[in-house]
């Protein structure tokens, strides 16, 4: 039988005991309880010298902040605890490589008005806060994520909004940062109503973590808010099966009560979810949740997570074998974010035997490694006619008709 996922709330650590179900179901009391120091982190699970020296030394840089939820969710007792990694700072931030870069997708460069990227002509990006219930130590973001003096100003937004309404061709509007969610139910429900006005917009998009890292903020007032403007697609990021947690399901029902549409963009990163298995195990997980897997994104060049980074034949092995033991919906796209505002192109196994199909059938591998022939329309041998001649006049009648009998 298939085990329930686990909650938050009854695998809190001693440290938080004494908490009652009402505060730990509080995304109030979990922004306010986030744990941000070593001191308080030490009594909660135990830390290797390299943590608390990195802990330290990512303060002024991109600082650390795990709410309990999240933080229950480690497993103490090993260093390479999937949760931990993504969580808490380690060494590998402090090692920077050359072709590392503080802005890897260029977002600044393509910036019309702050706080909005206009790349791709039918889409914008709008950073609402520079705010986030957990800092991924994994962020493209980095360069600004976490940094309250960088945040993005109430007059920024109408701005942004004013930008998108007197665009015609932005169809798509993402909201991101940091974490939408991490704006006042208020805040965000009038920034939504403004771009659900806008006539020529399509489709809205919310890029957010929250059901990982902060299921709780997904509440009846929230819900509410998706309601009156839906369809909203909301995208989150679950990168392990670890992550899934009853509080997780719950907000992820809520939202799909409230009309949302919902995609998971998982990050692949080295030492967390970088084998088969563990991808195929969360989004099985996923599909039973009404999550489709979107994406698989190969870590950007982003400054300080090359310990985070695989090699692309990882991310091609995966895929290959994802194809076949989970039907279409399972099976996302593996993609990199190319530097320089590249934007993203698809990576994929290659299936085609090569050299094969020149006036001959195309020669196809398939997920059991066994070969097919297939004959491409262009290199067929010459056709031979079933049809009588009878039959071939009759096929061709429709155009000899007159054009006034139409
Ligand atoms: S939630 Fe997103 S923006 Fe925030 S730290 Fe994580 S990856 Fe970065």
């Amino acid at each position: 039988m298939r085990e329930a996922s686990r909650s938050s709330y009854a695998s809190r650590p001693r440290f938080w005991r004494s908490v009652r179900q009402e505060e730990w179901s509080s995304w109030i009391w979990q922004q306010q309880n986030r744990v941000r120091d070593v001191e308080t982190l030490c009594q909660i699970i135990p830390l290797s010298s390299d943590e608390i020296e990195t802990i330290n030394w990512s303060a002024d840089r991109f600082r650390m902040a795990i709410t309990p939820h999240y933080l229950t969710l480690i497993d103490g007792s090993s260093l390479e605890c999937p949760i931990r990694l993504q969580a808490i700072p380690q060494r590998g931030e402090q090692v920077r490589f050359p072709y590392e870069l503080d802005d890897p997708l260029a977002e600044e460069k393509h910036m019309p008005v702050p706080g909005l990227t206009h790349r791709y002509p039918d889409r914008v990006l709008v950073y609402m806060t520079h705010n986030c219930p957990v800092y991924c130590r994994h962020c493209t973001r980095k360069r600004k994520v976490s940094d309250p003096q960088s945040a993005p100003r109430a007059q920024e937004l109408t701005a942004a909004i004013a930008y998108i309404a007197g665009h015609p061709e932005v169809r798509d509007v993402l909201l991101s940062g940091g974490d939408p969610l991490s704006l006042s139910t208020r805040r965000l429900a009038g920034a939504l109503a403004a771009i659900r006005r806008i006539d020529h917009v399509d489709v809205i998009r919310v890029g957010t973590r929250n059901p990982v890292t902060l299921p709780q903020r997904i509440d009846a007032e929230l819900c509410e808010v998706l309601a009156s403007v839906a369809p909203v697609y909301v995208n989150t990021q679950f990168n392990h099966l670890d992550e899934a947690t009853s509080e997780s399901e719950q907000a992820l029902k809520m939202l799909r009560e409230a009309g949302c549409i919902l995609s998971n963009q998982m990050v692949l990163l080295a030492g967390i979810n970088d084998t088969p298995h563990k991808v195929e195990t969360l989004n099985r997980w996923l599909l039973r949740n009404g999550v489709r897997p979107y994406y698989i994104f190969q870590a950007d060049m982003a400054a300080g997570i090359t310990h985070y980074r695989t090699p692309l034949a990882t991310g091609l092995e995966i895929m290959r074998h994802l194809r076949g033991r989970l039907s279409g919906l399972g099976v996302p796209q593996f993609v990199i974010d190319l530097p320089d505002g590249g934007g993203k192109i698809p990576i994929s196994p290659d299936y085609l035997e090569p050299g094969t199909g020149k006036e001959q059938p195309l020669l196809f591998r398939n997920w059991q490694g066994e070969l097919f022939e297939f004959w491409d329309v262009d290199g067929t041998p010459t056709g031979q006619s079933f049809m009588s001649s009878a039959e071939s006049e009759n096929r061709s009648l429709p155009s000899r008709r007159n054009p006034k009998d139409r």
